[in-house]
């Protein structure tokens, strides 16, 4: 089988190409065709030797994620479906603001974590994505924006890992994938403009510090470990005070002086100002303080199988409300491309659930979460 090059970071194509008995140089040039002229064809690289682009034809290629639909929203987010296989589609999101290209990346076929609230924890999990296929949604994506806006510059500035699947729960693709986007010669992405999201693997998150750190996200979405437990199953294993504990660990690794954390607003069962006084007393045990993280609140995207409404904009005020007030910077996510189902959770791809989790989904959602006691004003805004 020929090996595909979008699977390697700047040091695995050098000791692929001293493999070929090439110098390590060389690895670079091919790099740079690659990543940044967006090259899949070794004809087109015309400053290799002409031996080397035939010996490299033999024994590699670059594997372009094969693009299966793409829907484009009225607001300009753009969706890509890519099949990535054995059945299994992967979305891609690219969503445009006035000082940046955001690229919303994948990274698992389905999802094992199985959040109550995600449309992809509902398909369940069907298999990790390779670093190729994770860097290759972004070697598409940007080639295909330049041709589409025509412009010459780079259009994407900023990726998120908030697509398909749990990063964190895909390590050894996720680290390689990353360091060829912050690569110089690759796509040269500051560590801030690049963020994991993370549903809260712990050990990962302490050796991301370690090895590749970027700016970190975690999908809190509860402040006590009870409601965790049922939105986050995997807070079972990593519970809140651990959680946030590592949080803290990170902060000397992170590009910025903050953790941010998601929290997705669920009607009436996480949405209430009382929750919003827990999480900050929560918060600040954890930090000494509250600016080491900011808030980042998620209108909950409905999907008909999640059984759960959104919180009006108006109890969303409120719980930012309290968090602002205790001196917490909390901003509200701008929903985007929702007339073609691309926000946050509503991924859905195209997934062989091999483990079960879907089906465990769909039993659990007969056991209705507990209600919380409602807050008397807000209860009257509906
Ligand atoms: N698995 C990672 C990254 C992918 S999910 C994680 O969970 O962090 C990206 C973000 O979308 C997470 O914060 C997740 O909690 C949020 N999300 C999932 N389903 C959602 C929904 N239906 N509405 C709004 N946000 C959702
Ligand atoms: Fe997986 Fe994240 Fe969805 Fe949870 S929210 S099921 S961790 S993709």
């Amino acid at each position: 089988m020929l090996a595909n090059l979008l699977d390697y970071d700047l040091e695995g194509l050098a000791a692929f190409c001293e493999r070929l008995g090439e110098k390590r140089f060389r690895a670079t040039q091919l790099f740079r065709w690659i990543h940044q002229k967006g090259a899949a064809d070794f004809e087109a690289m015309t400053d290799l030797a002409r031996s080397l682009r035939d010996k490299l034809r033999d024994v590699a290629e670059i594997r372009m994620p094969v693009v299966n639909s793409e829907q484009r929203s009225s607001d300009g987010t753009i969706k890509w479906l890519f099949d990535v296989g054995g059945g299994d589609a992967v979305e891609t999101v690219f969503i445009p603001e006035s000082d940046r290209g955001t690229l919303c990346i994948s990274s698992q076929a389905g999802c094992a974590v199985g959040c109550r609230f995600c449309s992809t924890g509902h398909q369940g999990f069907s298999r990790n994505l390779t670093s190729g296929e994770i860097v290759g949604q972004l070697w598409f994506a940007e080639r295909f924006l330049r041709v589409f806006l025509g412009r010459s510059d780079r259009v994407i500035s900023n990726v998120v890992m908030m697509g398909m699947g749990e990063p964190l729960q895909n390590y050894s693709a996720l680290v390689p994938a990353m360091r060829v986007m912050l690569d110089d010669h690759g796509y040269g992405l500051s560590r801030r403009r690049l963020t994991v999201s993370t549903s809260g693997v712990v050990p990962m998150m302490e050796r991301l510090g370690r090895d590749c750190p970027v700016a970190l996200a975690v999908s809190l979405h509860a402040p006590t470990d009870a409601l965790r437990d049922n939105l986050v199953p995997l807070n079972r294993k990593y519970p809140l005070h651990e959680l946030l504990q590592t949080c803290v660990a990170y902060l000397p690794h992170a590009p910025r002086d903050f953790i941010t954390f998601e929290y997705c607003m669920i009607d009436g069962v996480n949405d209430q100002v009382s929750q919003a006084q827990e999480l900050v007393a929560l918060l600040r045990q954890s930090g000494n303080g509250s600016n080491w993280c900011k808030l980042n609140l998620i209108p909950f995207n409905p999907f008909p199988a999640s059984g759960l409404k959104g919180s009006s904009a108006r109890r969303i005020a409120a719980f930012a409300r309290v968090l602002i007030d205790a001196g917490i910077v909390t901003t509200v996510r701008k929903t985007r491309g929702d007339d073609i189902a691309a926000a946050c959770g509503q991924l859905a791809g195209d997934v062989r659930d091999r483990t079960g989790v879907a089906g465990r989904i769909a039993q659990q959602r007969t056991i209705m979460l507990t209600p919380v006691a409602m807050d008397a004003p807000a209860h009257k805004e509906g």
